[in-house]
């Protein structure tokens, strides 16, 4: 079990990546924390991990929210005695056909940004305690390179991810804390999806990957639980993309 007595908070773990993950950290020995926003889906994940003999607790958490992260740390810390693991992955999608929308820049940056920073705020001090821990921050390869398909608000928001994630991981390197970010390319479509759930532009944007096709969201799964494992142990401040080989053109 690669994740044997770790307990972790995946957030965004009612759908997609985040699910997948959350599955496969309780698979591998993992307490899991599902937090999101979503509760019913929430739940129903919980109860799949707990059918299929893993632990886990839904905990409501809106990643804006400063009080309901202090909240999930303390709640996780009440439940399951530590935290060793946060998997910052909930966000919104911006792919938003108005490319100067101001509210899609507003939300980028409060969800997809801050939302990353509140949680390595919050995560952080329980970690420099235990002289341990190991954060995932869900970038993207929007977070390196300009695109058609989504607005700007997107890019900087991953790009922001990509750089805080290098800072962190300096700054906490002393506290036995690493921290990687992860960079999907081309997956699932999000639930928030404007224009790349567009079926033309799917098209489109899976002809710009040498594999042809778009990701799994056990494919990113599977990097999250190496980065989080002890595998990694020499591994902080890098940047994985999952992507097909996109960036490599
Ligand atoms: P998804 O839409 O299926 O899941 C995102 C989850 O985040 C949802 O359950 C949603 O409720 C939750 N969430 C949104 N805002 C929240 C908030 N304020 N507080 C708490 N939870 C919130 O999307 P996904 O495809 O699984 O994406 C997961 C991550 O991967 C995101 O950060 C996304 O930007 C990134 N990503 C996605 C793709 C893609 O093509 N799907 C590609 C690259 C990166």
């Amino acid at each position: 079990m690669r994740l044997k007595d770790k307990v972790a908070i995946v957030t965004g773990a009612a759908s997609g990546m985040g699910t997948s993950t959350a599955k496969l950290f309780a698979a591998e020995g993992a307490r899991v924390v599902v937090a999101d926003l979503l509760e019913a889906e929430g739940e129903a994940v919980v109860a799949e991990i707990g059918a299929a003999g893993g632990e886990a607790r839904f905990q409501k958490l809106d990643v804006t929210s400063e009080a309901a992260w202090e909240s999930l740390v303390a709640d996780t810390i009440a439940a399951f005695g530590q935290v060793d693991v946060l998997v910052n992955n909930a966000g919104v999608s911006g792919s938003d056909p108005d490319r100067l929308s101001m509210s899609t820049w507003d939300e980028q940056m409060n969800v997809n940004a801050k939302g990353v920073f509140l949680g390595m705020r919050a995560v952080v001090p329980a970690m420099q305690q235990a002289g341990r821990g190991s954060i995932v921050n869900i970038s993207s390869i929007s977070g390196f390179v300009g695109q058609k398909f989504v607005h700007m608000g997107y890019n900087a928001a991953k790009g922001a991810v990509r750089l805080a994630t290098k800072a962190a991981a300096v700054q906490f390197a002393g506290d036995g804390i690493r921290v990687n970010s992860v960079h999907p390319g081309v997956m699932p479509a999000m639930r928030t999806s404007q224009m790349t759930a567009d079926p033309e532009v799917r098209r489109k944007m899976l002809a710009a990957i040498p594999m042809e096709r778009e990701g799994r969201v056990e494919e990113v799964a599977y990097t999250n639980l190496f980065l989080a494992s002890d595998e990694a142990s020499y591994i902080t401040g890098i940047e994985v993309p999952v992507d097909g080989g996109y960036l490599a053109m």
